[in-house]
């Protein structure tokens, strides 16, 4: 019987429903049972441990776990801010998850710069990270550390400024709070223990990679296709960024005009669009793609 991979996700949270979206699209089947801890995989030799986000870091470091799906800023807090950062290894960035680690302070209080933090007391749930900013920066402040609702701190008096996960900074305005520096900027990871793995296992690690990687990357890729002048084709591989090697191909009782397909590695906003329809292309087509596997 081959061996299986152990995977942790996050149980519940933030992370948890693209973490188990990103399995399923790369073909991954599990049986998601509530309440269960331990989910075991169709189809391919993997099981998946549900837990804490916390506690996902050392989880893999310690090698209890192969692989972690986690935001890098739970690595930074756990590992790399406690000396810790070779304990696991990165294997690719997924692309969901977003956010940034940053200190706001309230509006009324008139602070522009962490300089004017110095003395004064920053509530927040990564005080490691944040320590280790402090340090960097030459500011000497408290830290309060606590776990959750971080952002109602200087309302209750507890700090005169936060230190917290951000993204839209919806949270941040309804508190009346403004962001005056970013600590850290993350996204979800898929991480590897750096203790030694047999062959069996490391080669488990790279099939799950490589699909993984297609799904992300079919992602973010589109097909694209339109019509052009041929005399414009080299003007439109300079608006499609990435855009290196199009197919080109002669248009029937067209001579002077060609269709150009071609994948492109990265959404396409309607500003390229624009641009394209300027550099002369007509009917332009763009379509999802489901998979990449090179
Ligand atoms: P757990 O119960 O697993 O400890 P939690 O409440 O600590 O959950 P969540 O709020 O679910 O954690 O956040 C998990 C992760 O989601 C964060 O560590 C971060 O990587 C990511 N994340 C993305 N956007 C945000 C955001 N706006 N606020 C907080 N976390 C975010
Ligand atoms: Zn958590």
């Amino acid at each position: 019987m081959s061996k299986r991979l152990r995977l942790a996700m996050q149980k519940s949270g933030r992370l948890s429903d693209r973490s188990r979206d990103l399995l399923a699209r790369a073909g991954i089947g599990i049986e998601w049972r509530s309440g269960q801890l331990h989910c075991r995989a169709h189809a391919f030799p993997l099981d998946v441990m549900l837990v804490r986000d916390d506690d996902i870091p050392q989880y893999v470091a310690d090698g209890i776990c192969d692989l972690g799906i986690v935001g890098s800023n739970m690595i930074a807090e756990r590992l790399d801010a406690r000396g810790q950062a070779g304990k696991v290894v990165t294997l690719r960035t997924l692309e969901f998850g977003r956010c940034r680690l940053s200190i706001a302070v309230p509006s009324s209080a008139g602070i522009k710069d962490i300089s004017a933090l110095a003395g004064k007391r920053i509530a927040t749930s990564y005080p490691d990270s944040l320590r280790q900013y402090l340090l960097a920066q030459k500011v000497s402040a408290d830290i309060v550390e606590i776990s959750g609702s971080v952002e109602v701190a200087p309302t209750m008096g507890v700090a005169d400024a936060i230190c917290d996960l951000v993204s839209s900074g919806a949270t941040l305005s309804a508190n009346h709070l403004v962001e005056i520096a970013v600590v850290y900027s993350s996204e979800a990871v898929l991480v590897r223990t750096a203790k030694p793995l047999d062959d069996e296992i490391l080669s488990g690690i790279d099939r799950l990679t490589a699909r993984l990687s297609g799904v992300v990357r079919a992602e973010q890729a589109k097909y694209i296709m339109m019509n052009a002048p041929a005399t414009a084709v080299d003007a439109i591989r300079r608006v499609i960024p990435g855009l290196e090697e199009p197919t080109v191909i002669p248009l029937y009782g067209d001579k002077q005009r060609v269709a150009i397909h071609a994948v492109a590695p990265e959404p396409i906003f309607w500003e390229t669009m624009e641009g394209l329809k300027q550099a002369g292309a007509t009917s332009i087509l763009v379509v999802p793609i489901e998979k990449i596997i090179e």
